[in-house]
Parts: structure tokens; C-alpha cells; sequence
């Protein structure tokens, strides 16, 4: 019962920024001094109390929540922490909350509150729970192999819809549509092929509840085949196949059934638990017998709902349009959507005003398994977000205005960062997480190499942790590896191959690490020393200045102080330096006091001339060579 990695919900990232003790007078506190100046704070929390600030915390709201001004806050995290880049509106790991209130000598206790959509969520169901449930039609996506016949065989299925629509089925594109027959009603997902899939995944909302493999009988197991099991499989979601094209005169249903077997899909007919329905989308062989294979793993799924319920649904895509405005597509997953029923989605509350169903008929209600189009959204949501009627009006708004605030302080790459799983950061991660494997997508140049290193990964083990390969293969690193890996919060090592372009931007936008690796005992021992979290951070010197000293003063109450003028660059009060005489090292150190004339100085430029001493260092002559850096401590890099 693994979830994807680090990653959160949709709506998880979208917390309001820390805010000060929990839901009650704390917040309220915060509300107010939001308005004033974050500088005159200092005097208004007792630097006794321990604080409680839930995440995520913006440097700003830790600012209010402690009452320390941000300046220094950020002037603790960049030169007691060696944290730089940091601005009002950076985002803090709890570690670094932690250690800036240390520099700051406050007491503070990081406590998660429970988001407030899940609460308003759950009051939904708490209110739901005396309602009865039914049945609910199954929800499919197609997946397989390019050309395979996903389409061809989604159209035929259409085509037994006992409800197409009249006008010679005039249908709505509207991401999903429900098709109902003789012997039962399933949804199918209309974005055939991973990304649907994967996307909505990758934001939390796994909608499918089954995934119809589709294999040409006549061209077998091919790559995208394989993809598809690994990701129906990462995903828990059952699979049936639909062997098509066995009308063809050199279909071999045999041979893909071995193939399959092969990558483990064992069809039940050999004793497995997976059922191959042979097909054709050409001439509607077999099509009745997939479909009764569809609404027997339905039931054997036992899939429920509560039509009588307040509607709950989830975005599968949405569009601007001139005519309607927001027109914002979903698949009621529980209870029923009303007209004019108000719901919460996305960035905004909105009333519906319109619902069109998949056939392009204005309804008034719209049941669990029915994609519908809503009209009378007042945003656009992302595909995968939640939507539904809300009952307390009040909640629902702090929700919203939480959430405004924090998408316009989250920047694209802060949202990646949090979710971005590393071999560096894995033992946290799998702990916070409470995971226990590391989930890893594996390409290779040669079966040579494939087979060997997969073996391995699959025996180093900890106690806690093991290797899950999610999906391995040969050749490059593709889009498709790493939007696999995003959804599953996986890891992606290529060995002795590359990403290609545009994996490597879906990967950078996505926050997926790939590794490269030639030699394979380096690249186990690495797997290995991450999983036992003995990667240490690395310190990284990032060179600021330098200066020669010029003069030597003597005081008995600093020891030697170096006269000294900055030719490039910079130094500051907590700068490192490297002394050097001669071109040796004599010493390296931290600088222990800064000065211009006689004023203490955070920091001196170059083309200066400043009087400095070194913490613990009082062998300095005229001549010395001095070197200023920062030590930057990063999460080890692999590579
Ligand atoms: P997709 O890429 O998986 O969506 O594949 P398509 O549905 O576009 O089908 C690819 C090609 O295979 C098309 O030319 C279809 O006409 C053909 N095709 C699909 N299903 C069958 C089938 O059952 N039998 C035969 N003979 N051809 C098929």
C-alpha cells in the first residue's frame, strides 16, 4: 500500500503558508499582523512560547508566527546555515525551520494540520454516511501499444451504446464518455494511452478502475506494451487484455499470451489471474466477451458509490471556451452534481449553471461514473483536481483563499523541489513517507547488462528498504521513463544510455532525478549507501574574494587584526578563509570579526579596505594571501 513517493495531492501543496497555531487564536493572530510590516514584530510573541507553525512555512510565515523579522531570518539561514538564494516568499524544509529558530533562539514545534479540504471532504462524508450505497459503473482507460487498435476499439464499443445519441450519435468531446448496454454501463477514459493516465496519477486522482491492455495478436508485446503494464501495475490497477486483431491471418493470440507471461501478466486461462479476451475492432469478434469480462472484475472490484450523496468529482480537463467561459470537465466519482449546486474546485468557488452530459444533452443531475461538463466555473482547475458541493460555506472560503496565496507564492520550481525524489535524499524521504521501497525505473544499453544489474538491485535490501523496479527496458531514457517515474515517484538510471531532450526537460519540470552509470558496482554501491541514508551532505566552497594583508595591528583585547584591502569580490563577518604564504595553506578558518574604520561591518566589497581577524588564527603576516568563501552544504550528488 505504497503511494507515490514524496509526492502530494494536488491540494497538498497548496497550503496557505505556515501559519501560527493551529486553526484557532494563533491564526487569527497571523491574519493580523499579515497586514502590518513584517519589521516591527519582534516585540508581539514571547520568545518563551513554543510556537507551533504548520508546514509549509514561507520564511514570511515564520517570520509571523516567531516575531523575528524576515531580514533575520534570512541572515541566519544564509550565514549561520549557509542556506542562500532564500526570499520572503521561499519555501522552508522543517529541518531548516528548525535550525533557523535555533540561530534565532526560539522554540518552535512543527505540527501537521489536517488540510482543511480533506476536512470539508470528510464533513461531505461524515453527512454522507447514513446514505445507501449502490453499485457504480466501472471507469476504464485504454492502454497499448501505438497502432494496436485502442481507438479503433473504443469506437466499436461506442457503437453498441444503447443511448448514442439521436442526432447519428453526435457526440461531446468531453475527455470521458459512459457507454451503456444491454448487460451494463462502464465509463472509458477518452485519452487513450499513458499520459491521460499518468497525469492524473501524478496528481493524486487515480480515477481508473480498470485498464484494458490492448495487444495486436499480430505484432505482440512491443515497448509501449510494456510501459503500460508497468505503469497499471505501479498503480494497483487491474488489468484485462484485449488480444485485438485476431482477425488477421498471422494473429498468434498464443504468442502474446506467452509474451505476457512473460512480463508477468499470466492469463488465466494458463492458471494466472489475468484474463485475455481475444478481439477483433474490426469485425466486433469477442467485443461481448470483453465487455463481460469488464463488468465481472467490476464486481469482483465491488465498486461503490452514493448516488443520493452531495456530488464529489474529479477534473479531468478544462478549457476556456468564448461562447461558455470555463468549461470544466469531470467524472462525478460520488453522489450526484446538482444545477445550481455550489461546489469547491480548484482556485475558486463556483455555481453550476449548466451540466451537458457525453452525448451533448443539457441535465439537470449527473450520478456517480458520469463525465460531465460543467458550466458557471469561475477558474480553470488542473486535471486531477477535486471538486465538490460544499455545505459550509465559511470553511470552504478560508480554503479558497488559502490556496489563492499560496499558488501566487509558489513558484513552479518550489513546487517541483517538494516533491522530488533522490538517491541523496532517499532515507528521509522513505522515512517521512513511511515507505519502504525505492521505486526505480531501469534502461539499459544491453540485455548484458539489463539482466545482471537487475538481479542485483532486486538483493540489496535493508531492513527497512528494498529495490522496486517499476519498469526496466532497454535503450534511451525517454519523456515517457520520466512521466512513469513522476507518477510513481520513482527514480530513473540509465546505464550506459541517455535522456534524450525533452526527457531531460520533463524531468527537470517534474523534479525526477535520472542517474547515469557506467560501471555497475558504482552504481549499486550507491543504490546501497543511499538506502542505508549514509549519504552525508556535501560541503561545496563557493569562492567569494580575495585580499592580500597589508598590515598587521596588534590590540590585546582582538589579538592580531590584518589590515587589509579586498581586490575582488567580497567578505563577510561569517565568511570562511584559506590563508596561504608562499603559496602553501597555512590555515583555514572562519573570519571572527569584521571592520571598517571603527564600525563593525556585515560585510566589505571589493576596492575597500577593511580590518579583519581570524577566528582562532593569530599567525598572520604582511603578505599572507587570503581566500573568502561560503561553504554550501548541498544534498550529495551521485554523479
Ligand atoms: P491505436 O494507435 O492503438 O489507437 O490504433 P488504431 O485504433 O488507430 O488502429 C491502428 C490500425 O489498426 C488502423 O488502421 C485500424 O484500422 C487497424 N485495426 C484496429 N483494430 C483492428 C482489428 O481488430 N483488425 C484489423 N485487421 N485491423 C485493425
Amino acid at each position: 500500500a505504497m503511494r507515490a513517493g514524496p509526492r502530494r495531492g494536488p491540494g497538498a501543496g497548496r497550503r496557505g503558508p505556515g501559519a501560527a497555531g493551529g486553526r484557532g487564536r494563533g491564526e487569527r493572530g497571523m491574519r493580523k499582523s499579515r497586514t502590518g510590516q513584517s519589521g516591527n514584530l519582534s516585540t508581539t510573541v514571547d520568545p518563551n512560547k513554543v510556537v507551533e507553525i504548520e508546514p509549509p512555512i514561507t520564511v514570511k510565515g515564520l517570520s509571523e508566527a516567531l516575531g523575528v523579522k524576515v531580514t533575520d531570518l534570512i541572515a541566519a539561514l544564509t550565514f549561520k546555515l549557509g542556506v542562500a538564494g532564500k526570499n520572503i516568499n521561499s519555501f522552508l524544509s522543517e529541518e531548516e525551520v528548525e535550525l533557523v529558530a535555533l540561530e534565532v533562539e526560539r522554540k518552535i514545534k512543527i505540527v501537521e494540520r489536517k488540510e482543511a479540504e480533506e476536512e470539508l471532504l470528510q464533513d461531505l462524508h461524515e453527512a454522507a454516511k447514513e446514505v445507501e450505497s449502490e453499485t457504480r459503473a466501472p471507469v476504464l482507460t485504454f492502454m497499448g501499444h501505438v497502432d494496436h487498435g485502442k481507438t479503433t476499439l473504443l469506437d466499436a464499443l461506442r457503437e453498441s451504446d444503447v443511448v448514442k445519441g439521436e442526432a447519428g450519435g453526435i457526440t461531446q468531446h468531453i475527455g470521458a464518455y459512459r457507454i451503456t448496454r444491454d448487460d451494463g454501463a462502464f465509463v472509458v477514459l477518452d485519452t487513450p494511452g499513458h499520459e491521460a493516465f499518468t497525469s492524473m496519477r501524478a496528481r493524486g486522482a487515480s480515477i481508473t478502475d480498470i485498464v484494458v491492455l490492448v495487444v495486436a495478436a499480430d505484432d505482440g508485446v512491443m515497448p509501449q506494451t510494456e510501459e503500460a503494464i508497468a505503469h497499471a501495475k505501479d498503480a494497483k490497477v487491474p488489468i484485462i487484455v484485449a488480444i485485438n486483431k485476431c482477425d488477421r491471418p498471422n494473429a498468434n493470440p498464443m504468442q502474446v499470451m506467452q509474451q505476457l507471461a512473460v512480463k508477468g501478466l499470466q492469463s488465466e486461462a494458463w492458471g494466472g489471474d489475468v484474463q485475455c479476451v481475444e478481439v477483433s475492432a474490426l469485425t466486433g469478434q469477442g467485443l461481448d466477451d470483453l465487455v463481460e469480462q469488464i463488468l465481472l472484475q467490476a464486481e469482483i472490484l465491488e465498486l461503490h458509490a452514493k448516488p443520493d450523496a452531495a456530488g464529489e468529482g474529479v477534473v479531468i480537463e478544462s478549457k476556456q471556451s468564448p461562447e461558455q467561459g470555463a468549461v470544466v470537465n469531470v467524472l462525478v466519482t460520488n453522489g450526484t452534481l446538482r444545477l445550481r449546486d455550489q461546489v469547491l474546485c480548484g482556485e475558486s468557488l463556483s455555481r453550476i449553471r449548466g451540466i451537458i452530459d457525453d452525448h451533448g444533452n443539457q441535465i439537470q443531475e449527473a450520478p456517480p461514473s458520469t463525465p460531465v461538463s460543467l458550466l458557471g466555473m469561475t477558474s480553470l482547475p488542473s486535471p486531477g483536481d477535486k471538486l465538490f458541493v460544499i455545505t459550509d460555506k465559511k470553511k470552504a472560503k478560508e480554503v479558497v483563499e488559502d490556496r489563492q496565496r499560496t499558488a501566487r507564492n509558489m513558484s513552479l520550481a518550489e513546487r517541483s523541489a517538494q516533491t522530488k525524489v533522490t538517491l541523496a535524499n532517499l532515507s528521509e524521504t522513505l522515512e517521512a513517507q513511511k515507505q519502504e521501497e525505492l521505486k526505480v525505473i531501469l534502461k539499459a544499453d544491453v540485455m548484458g547488462s539489463l539482466e545482471p544489474i537487475k538481479n542485483s538491485l532486486d538483493r540489496i535490501a535493508t531492513d527497512e528498504v528494498r529495490v522496486n523496479i517499476i519498469h526496466s527496458a532497454l535503450g534511451g531514457i525517454t519523456e515517457t521513463d520520466v512521466a512513469l517515474a513522476e507518477a510513481g515517484g520513482a527514480m530513473v538510471i540509465g546505464f550506459n544510455t541517455v535522456a534524450d531532450q525533452t526527457a531531460r526537460q520533463a524531468a527537470d519540470q517534474a523534479g525526477v532525478e535520472i542517474r547515469y552509470y557506467s560501471v555497475i558496482y558504482e552504481l549499486l554501491d550507491e543504490v546501497r549507501l543511499a538506502m542505508e541514508g549514509k549519504l552525508a551532505p556535501e560541503e561545496i566552497e563557493e569562492i567569494t574574494g580575495h585580499a592580500e594583508i597589508k598590515a598587521v595591528f596588534r590590540s590585546s583585547k582582538f589579538g592580531n587584526i590584518a589590515g587589509l584591502m579586498i581586490d575582488d569580490g567580497n567578505v563577510t563577518r561569517n565568511s570562511h578563509v584559506r590563508l596561504s604564504r608562499d603559496g602553501k595553506v597555512v590555515h583555514r578558518g572562519t573570519v571572527s570579526s569584521l571592520r571598517r574604520e571603527k564600525d563593525d561591518v556585515r560585510e566589505v566589497k571589493s576596492g575597500y579596505e577593511c580590518g579583519l581577524t581570524i577566528k582562532d588564527f593569530n599567525d598572520i603576516k604582511v603578505g599572507d594571501q587570503l581566500e573568502f568563501f561560503d561553504i554550501k552544504y548541498v544534498k550529495r550528488t551521485l554523479s
